[in-house]
């Protein structure tokens, strides 16, 4: 997982892997700030983001 980003929500302990390479996963970091819009939204190193985050990847993916 070497520098593998993640979009978090601080508000809602819940977050989505970042691919900017992928289309797919543009759509899903989109939705992702959209569904937040009005929350704290950060892009952090997955490996610094705390277990008692959420991942709502494959939500996402499966919508995007
Ligand atoms: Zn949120």
């Amino acid at each position: 997982m070497l520098d593998v980003k993640a979009r978090v929500c601080l508000n809602c302990y819940e977050y989505v892997l970042v691919n900017s390479a992928s289309t797919k996963f543009q759509k899903v970091v989109a939705k992702f700030d959209e569904d937040h819009a009005l929350h704290m939204l950060l892009t952090m190193a997955y490996g610094e983001l705390p277990k008692a985050y959420v991942s709502k990847t494959d939500k996402y993916l499966a919508n995007a």
